[in-house]
This record gives structure tokens, sequence and C-alpha cells, in this order.
């Protein structure tokens, strides 16, 4: 498969950095042809405004989505953004890597989302969800928390995490046609000893050596 990987952590040293690692090391050894946007490592800006395009067409009023339409035609993306639309475009599976920030993803990957998810180009007026444009490919979330995997169940202290995950599931992922593998979490890998999450970034290796084979979950209108 053609494979994306996209990482938001700011630290290498973390276990998120060790999971993106592993994981591009596990896919390629077993075949699969991966690309990666570590989005610390570019500085990518996460502000969305009139500079994801080489142009606007109407330069008065700023209106992101009709300016995506218009660059969809003219091919008037930054190269930045053009370059991550090709990467999503490209690719049959897309795994994103990042620790659960506000019950939610980094802000440099909701930028990542806001920016390069285009009108126009990942959907549009009949295109998505079952019409998505990017039905047959695959998504994955791949997570670590700070709270124990018992604090994320229904009646735990922060809820059900299939609940948390849901605007992302649904909102971004399946509103855009992907099918979506059930998310990969690491619980609280800071109270973990070495030896432990170690553990856990070889449970990941071993998931991803069969994850073609993997059948999507539910991120309907639950
Ligand atoms: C802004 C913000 C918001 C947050 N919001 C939430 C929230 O809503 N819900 C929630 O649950 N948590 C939240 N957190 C906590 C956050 O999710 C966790 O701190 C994070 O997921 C832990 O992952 P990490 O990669 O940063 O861990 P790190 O602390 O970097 O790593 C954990 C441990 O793994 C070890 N390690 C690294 N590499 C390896 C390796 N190769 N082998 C073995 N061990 C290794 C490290 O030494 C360390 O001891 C938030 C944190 C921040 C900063």
């Amino acid at each position: 498969m053609n494979i994306l990987i996209v990482y938001a952590h700011p630290e290498p040293q973390s276990i998120n950095g060790a999971l993106f690692r592993a994981a591009e090391a596990q896919l390629t050894a077993d075949g699969h042809v991966v690309k990666t946007t570590d989005l610390y490592k570019m500085r990518f800006d996460p502000i969305s405004d009139r500079l994801n395009f080489t142009s606007v067409h109407n330069p008065l009023y700023f209106k992101q989505q009709l300016e995506e339409i218009y660059a969809t035609g003219a091919n008037t993306f930054a190269e930045l953004i053009r370059i991550e639309q090709e990467k999503v475009e490209w690719c049959d599976l897309m795994i994103w890597q990042f620790p659960l920030w506000w019950f939610s993803v980094p802000a440099i990957l909701k930028g990542w989302v806001d920016r390069v998810f285009a009108m126009g180009r990942f959907y549009k007026t009949g295109y998505f969800y079952e019409t998505g444009v990017f039905k047959g490919k695959k998504a994955l979330l791949s997570i670590t928390t700070g709270s124990p995997a018992d604090a994320y169940l229904k009646d735990g202290l922060q809820g059900d995490l299939d609940g948390i995950l849901k605007p992302i599931h649904r909102g971004i992922l399946g509103f855009t046609g992907f099918s979506v593998l059930r998310p990969h979490v690491v619980y609280g890998p800071v109270r973990n000893s070495k030896e432990e999450n170690a553990a856990e970034i070889n449970n990941w290796k071993e998931r991803l050596s069969n994850i073609s084979e993997e059948s999507p979950v539910n991120v309907g209108r639950y």
C-alpha cells in the first residue's frame, strides 16, 4: 500500500516519536511505500488564511471555502499546501501519530487539516461521507494519552474515547470519505516502565504488520 504518516509531537525523543519511527520502519520493511509529514520538524504554520493560495480570487474579502473552490480549478494552492494535498491523494492508508491534547489533536495538526482539506478538492456538494472524495482509502489514529485506560471507559473520569474521537473520525475522516480503522491507543505512557513502553512499541509494530487485513469500524451517526 501507499501509506502516509502524519506526525505531530514537538519532542523527537517522546514515545510519540518512537511510535512514529517504528511505524515508518515496520511498514517500509513490510514492502509498503511510506511518505511522512513531520509537522513540528517542518514548523508547519497552522494559520489558515490568504497564504494558503498563491493568489486569491477576491482580494477584498477572504472567504476560505470560496477561495478553495477557485484554487482547485485555477491550481493556485500555495506549494506547501499542494504538496500535502498530493500526499493525501496519493495514499491508500493515512496514519496520524499524535498525543491527545485537550480531547483533540495538537493545534499544529488541526491547522494542517484546516489548510490542506480544501473544499472543491477534498469535499464538495454531493461528495462527502459514503460518496466522499476519498472513498476506498483508510485512516488510522495512533494516539497517546495522559490518563490511564480506565479513565476512557464510558463511565470513566474522561468518558468514552469513541465519543471524544468522533469529531475527528466522523467530522474529518468520514466526511471526506475515509474508512476508519480502530484507533491505536497507548494509555498513560508516562506511568509505564521503560520495558512496558518498549512492549507498547512492539504491539504497534505487530498490529501494523497485518494492517492490510483490517476492516474498518463504524463511525456513523451514533
Ligand atoms: C496541551 C496538552 C493537553 C493535554 N490534554 C490531554 C487530554 O485531553 N487528555 C489526556 O489524557 N492527556 C492530555 N495531555 C497529556 C498528553 O496526552 C500526554 O502527556 C502524552 O500523550 C504522552 O505522550 P508523549 O509522547 O508526550 O510522552 P513522553 O512523556 O514523551 O513519553 C512517555 C514515556 O515514554 C518513554 N519513551 C520514549 N521513547 C521510548 C522508547 N523508545 N522505549 C521505551 N520508552 C520510551 C519516555 O522516556 C517517557 O518516560 C495533554 C498534554 C498537553 C501538553
